[in-house]
């Protein structure tokens, strides 16, 4: 909703800002000229993540000029996807666009992911085909994340960012979502609806420097990694399956040579014994990691599932879409 002319938005575009004072202004200039194509009413959702630099006062000045800009101002810094989720909170348009506001995701592919949307996508995201000026550790650490998120939960999201394009179905199916470690990546992939791929090649920074410390980007992965499945923490059970089947083959081998007159030196024997405990213990150890398992699948109040539309419904009180996200129902429904 324009607050100043309560014509509502039907483009939000949700920009996480973090001292990014030196590409503000150019970022600006090339997404109002994209906008001013889309020829509708739109709105830009600045969110200023606790910028130390002159971000707050370029963004205070630019919800002066432009009635469409709105920023959503932190007490500090929160990171890259809680501020993300905050725009995303913040927007109001029936469908929603996040990028950064390094000029990384180029503006110019907005046209594009709107044309998704009018063919009926719900969930417009980007794959980007190249990534210039990151070094080979930078390089290597992502991909690194990437392939820990495979395998512990079998999601390939390589190579995406959070630039996106969301309808409103499925940005407040999102919403709904509301664990505190955001990977929000997984989370859209989570929620489902009728999704497609964007290939785009994406572009230096354009000035400034990158925000995301080394110690962020591992949080990233292992968030990634450990918020989308139980694998991790099921470690312990092959660990300890094992321990136990070395041991079992020791105590049949040396069964077998004691009964040919060979009996096997005692360290063998304490060596094997030691196996079979530790066994024991790791086997202990990941049945404990499933109830802890458990635990924190419960305590992230996820919704069970997502509905995109119910039909034949009357439309009774206690079905909005309001009700379906609270809390007791967990589940997601509108009507
Ligand atoms: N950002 C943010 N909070 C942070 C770090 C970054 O809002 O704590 C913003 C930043 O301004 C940019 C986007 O998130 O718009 C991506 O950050 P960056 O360019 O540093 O990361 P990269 O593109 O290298 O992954
Ligand atoms: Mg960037």
């Amino acid at each position: 909703m324009d607050y100043r002319t309560d014509i509502p938005p039907t483009f939000s575009l949700v920009v996480p800002v973090y001292n990014e004072q030196d590409v503000l202004e150019t970022f600006y200039s090339r997404l109002t000229a994209e906008f001013d194509k889309l020829g509708e009413p739109s709105e830009i959702v600045f969110v200023n993540d606790g910028s130390t630099d002159g971000t707050a006062a370029i963004l205070r000045r630019l919800a002066g000029e432009d009635r469409r800009v709105r920023v959503v101002e932190f007490s500090r810094n929160f990171g890259h996807q809680t501020a993300l989720t905050a725009g995303y909170d913040y927007a109001a348009g029936r469908a929603v666009i996040s990028l950064d506001a390094d000029c990384q995701h180029p503006p110019e592919l907005i046209g594009q992911l709107v044309a998704r949307w009018r063919e009926g996508f719900e969930v417009v995201y980007t794959v980007r085909t190249g990534m210039p000026g990151e070094s080979g550790l930078y390089a290597r650490l992502r991909r690194l994340g990437y392939r820990l998120l495979r395998l512990s939960s079998g999601q390939d999201l390589s190579n995406q960012a959070d630039f996106r394009l969301l309808d409103r179905k499925a940005l407040d199916a999102l919403k709904a979502h509301r664990e505190s470690g955001r990977f929000l990546r997984g989370l859209v992939r989570h929620i489902g609806f009728r999704q497609s791929a964007v290939p785009y090649k994406a572009a230096r920074r354009a000035a400034g420097k990158r925000s995301y410390t080394m110690k962020q980007t591992l949080e990233m992965s292992a968030v990634g990694a450990v918020y989308f499945s139980l694998k991790p923490l099921r470690l312990a059970y092959g660990l300890g399956g094992l321990l136990l089947g070395a041991a079992a083959v020791y105590i049949v081998a040396a069964l077998a040579l004691w009964g040919m007159g060979r009996p096997l030196p005692w360290p063998a024997s304490l060596a094997a014994g030691i196996a079979a405990l530790f066994g024991c213990q790791f086997l202990l150890l990941g049945l404990l990691g499933e109830y802890v398992g458990r635990t924190f699948e419960q305590t992230k109040g996820r919704p069970l599932y997502v509905v995109r539309e119910t039909l034949g419904f009357a439309p009774a009180a206690g079905r909005s879409a309001r009700d379906g996200e609270s809390r007791e129902n967990r589940y997601v429904l509108y009507t």
